[in-house]
């Protein structure tokens, strides 16, 4: 009888579905009893409760896959694709991690996912998964919109400096609001005099708030510039508040080292007036408008100009690597998008050690585009790919099989070598002491190597039968046309496209090498 499977268990709600009633118990008790409906033995479970799928690290996530170097388990078992990732990029680096490994991943929703259409299959719902977090963000948004748009009510509890939320009223019914704090809208008040009367800058604010020892909101924090900046910029003092006039954005300089954060997004970004949604909040007058204006126009005269950030998008952005291993990174030199080797910010302080000319972007991006598109839409040029891809198949399952042999073959003579030191030590030859030591040193040579064959076999059953993967591309270039027609003047749509193709490039003098999720062999081009 063949031994039982022993897998380990994921799963992970994350808070907003908590909020809609799903736990994270109901989950695991459905992982249970389909383990055991299917004769596996559940050997441990990790749990990420309220744990967003768009995160990569999680902390049971991380137990899980560093446990899984000493293969405890065979399997890991998870409800669904959604569950181990909303982000495809994460997906593919979990499931390579595990496969890597030689850990199978079993989704119950959606079993034979190890063959190469199950394998797309995978890779396409990682994508519905990612597009789904992207539908319930703007559900909620939209929810939290309407309250704002149509019922003017302030909603978030984090009240600016100056004022207290009072929260909503569950009993009276009546909805959350903002009410004066009289101590910090005293300061509020005088920080606004400071400019208006006293001709003080916001770095001089700064000085006089800490001078006068005026404690934050948060009284460990210190004043900064861009505290004070914010405040005497703030409609809500003159009785308008905005909701909507930030947007989250991944923070691009983190402050906290915490190794594990809920929240991904920690820096904020101004939308465009247009998008702001304004609450009048009379009671919280403070400030008269024609002071404010006065502020507003010192401190933009104040203000120091930055040189224009160009924006450029990058189509390759972490996909294209140089041959010394660094990513090449999208940065714009005289104003013109480039990309150029990362390997001066790793070697940093000491001097680069790459060569690598930084090339124009739009040059790479083109090539690139140019060759996905048409890889997508030449079935001949599929085919072609398609027979090398079979010929490598071969050779590869070749390599495999003789390699294979003669790790057996190794495995053989050891296992003789075991038994010879047995009937050594049985027959008086050698000493218990010797006897121990020997045999442990052969038995670790024979499972290293009983470790190596384990990894070969299923890489070996995994490589997918041409016929099978031209299938499967079809598939997915038939789904891709639509999207190829409207796509060519939008990076977003190209970059999706891309990025679900490409699992990464390399970029050696000028030639680019394309690396194909699906098993079709790389691509050279050259720009
Ligand atoms: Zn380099």
């Amino acid at each position: 009888m063949e031994n039982p499977k022993k897998v380990a268990i994921y799963a992970r709600v994350s808070t907003e579905e908590q909020k809609e009633g799903k736990t994270i118990e109901s989950q695991v008790n459905e992982l249970r009893h389909y383990a055991s409906g299917q004769g596996f033995i559940v050997v441990k479970e990790y749990l990420d409760d309220g744990w967003s799928g768009s995160l990569l690290d999680r902390p049971s996530l991380d137990e899980m896959r560093d446990d899984a170097k000493d293969l405890p388990f065979d399997a890991i078992l998870v409800n669904d694709v959604d569950r181990l990732a909303r982000d495809m990029a994460y997906l593919l680096v979990i499931t390579r991690d595990l496969e890597g490994k030689g850990i199978q991943i079993i989704y119950r929703k959606f079993e034979n996912s190890n063959d190469a259409s199950g394998k797309l299959m995978v890779n396409m719902l990682g994508s519905f998964a990612e597009y789904e977090r992207e539908v319930i963000l703007d559900r909620t948004r939209r929810g939290k919109r309407n309250k704002v748009e149509n019922k003017k009510l302030i909603i978030g509890n984090i009240p600016p400096y100056g004022f207290d939320y009072i929260k909503r009223d569950a009993d009276s019914r009546v909805e959350g609001y903002y009410q004066i704090n009289h101590k910090e809208s005293e300061i509020v008040k005088k920080m606004f005099e400071l400019v208006d009367k006293d001709g003080l800058s916001s770095r001089e604010v700064v000085k006089w708030l800490s001078d006068n020892k005026v404690p934050t909101r948060n009284s460990n924090a210190k004043w900064s510039r861009s505290t004070v900046l914010r405040i005497l910029k703030r409609t809500d003092y003159t009785g308008l508040a905005y909701y909507n006039k930030y947007e989250s954005v991944e923070s691009k300089s983190p402050t906290s080292a915490a190794k594990y954060k809920r929240q991904k997004k920690g820096g904020r970004r101004l939308r465009l007036q247009s998008e702001w949604l304004p609450i009048p909040i009379p009671d919280c007058k403070i400030i008269a408008d024609d002071q404010f204006q006065r502020v507003q126009e010192t401190l933009n005269k104040n203000r120091v100009f930055a040189k224009r950030n160009t924006k450029h998008e990058y189509l390759m952005a972490k996909l294209l690597f140089c041959r010394c291993g660094s990513p090449f990174l999208g940065c714009p030199m005289h104003d013109k998008p480039y990309y150029r080797c990362g390997n001066r910010d790793i070697t940093f302080p000491q001097p680069k050690t790459c060569i690598a000319k930084s090339v124009r972007s739009k040059t790479v991006d083109d090539k690139v585009w140019a060759t996905v598109k048409s890889i997508i839409l030449n079935p001949d040029l599929l085919q072609s790919k398609l027979v090398q891809y079979e010929k490598h198949r071969q050779k590869q399952k070749q390599s495999d099989s003789t390699g294979a042999e003669s790790i057996m073959r190794d495995i053989k003579r050891l296992e003789a070598e075991e038994a010879r030191i047995f009937t050594a030590y049985r027959e008086g030859v050698i000493p218990l002491v010797k006897y121990k030591k020997e045999a442990e040193s052969v038995q670790n040579d024979i499972k290293c190597l009983k470790d190596r064959i384990a990894l070969i076999l299923p890489q070996q059953q995994a490589r997918p039968s041409t016929e099978r993967v031209f299938r499967a591309v079809s598939d997915l270039r038939d789904r891709l046309r639509k999207g190829l027609e409207v796509s060519d003047t939008d990076i977003s749509v190209k970059q999706k496209i891309v990025r679900g193709l490409i699992e990464k490039a390399e970029m050696v003098d000028k030639t680019i090498t394309l690396f194909f999720k699906i098993p079709v062999p790389v691509v050279n081009t050259t720009c």
